[in-house]
């Protein structure tokens, strides 16, 4: 069974989890809702004069076997000019040293960093302000068609990724693209959900007879629990539907402990019906 050491962090089984603080930002609460009227939204998640609403941005660390993953990493705050910075309200966390240090870790010591999809919020942490690999060791895996995605502009995503995210790690020889699910060390796996982008994937790590799901921006926030509740930026949100009426109601049966990467207020929690809908339920 899990063991919870802190809100953030735990163990399951031999596999240490810990959930990190990459900041904050805001983005407008229409597209974060999509069709869900604001007369609905707007209660669990209050918008402020610019119709914006508050999200965390929360990476993880998976320490199994030999091997020391982070999923995702924030959105490198250093290398974006203001305004982008006031339009999204950016508020830095702690430097990725800081993430690793209290955890006994240096940045040399991350062997892989996995990502949900290589959009700015998620992939931006990967690079320093001087435009060096944060993780000098650390493999990319990513989605080859992800990358592919990336790399050729599709018109309708061309905001969501930066090519300075991922080019010095191309260069660096970094980038250990997969092709569809994945077992990525003892207990942890990548599994391809597509929906906010072709090739989104979702991390599950499971040790001690307990499952733990990553669900990356297929469910940005607890909020996003009930299938329909699907972001605008989704590019395919039928597939999100699919995915969401597939999986959460597996989280609830199986007692899945879920980490919400967008939310502002839990980062971890178990997942329990609630009339039409979901409530969760914080760890610790
Ligand atoms: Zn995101």
């Amino acid at each position: 069974m899990a063991e919870v050491l802190s809100p953030t962090a735990l163990t399951l089984g031999d596999i240490r989890v810990d959930v990190l603080d990459a900041g904050r930002l805001r983005l407008d609460g229409g597209a974060m809702f999509r069709v869900v009227p604001r007369a609905l939204w707007e209660r669990f998640a209050p918008p402020d004069e610019q119709n914006r609403i508050a999200l965390a941005m929360r990476p993880l660390l998976v320490r199994a076997g030999d091997e020391v993953l982070l999923v995702d990493a924030g959105i490198g705050p250093e290398r974006r000019d203001g305004a982008f910075l006031a339009r999204c309200a950016v508020e830095p966390g702690p430097d990725p040293a800081e993430w690793l240090a209290p955890l006994g870790l240096g940045p040399s010591d991350v062997t892989q960093v996995v990502l949900t999809h290589a959009h700015f919020d998620h992939a931006g942490g990967l690079v320093d302000a001087d435009g060096a690999p944060r993780f000098p060791r650390a493999r990319v895996r990513v989605q080859r068609r992800e990358l592919e995605d990336a790399a050729e502009g599709c018109p309708l995503c061309r905001a969501s990724y930066v090519e300075g995210d991922l080019a010095p790690l191309r260069a660096q020889g970094l980038l250990d693209p997969l092709d569809g699910d994945a077992s990525l060390a003892p207990g942890v796996r990548a599994v391809v959900t597509g929906g906010h982008t072709r090739a989104h994937q979702v991390v599950f790590v499971e040790g001690g007879g307990e499952t733990l799901v990553f669900w990356g921006d297929l469910v940005p926030t607890r909020h996003h629990l009930r299938p329909h509740y699907v972001m605008a930026y989704d590019l395919y949100p039928r597939e999100s539907w699919e995915r969401k009426a597939e999986l959460v109601p597996r989280a609830v049966a199986e007692d899945w402990i879920a980490v919400f990467y967008h939310d502002p207020e839990v980062p971890l929690a178990r997942v329990r019906p609630d009339g039409r809908g979901y409530r969760v339920e914080p760890l610790a």
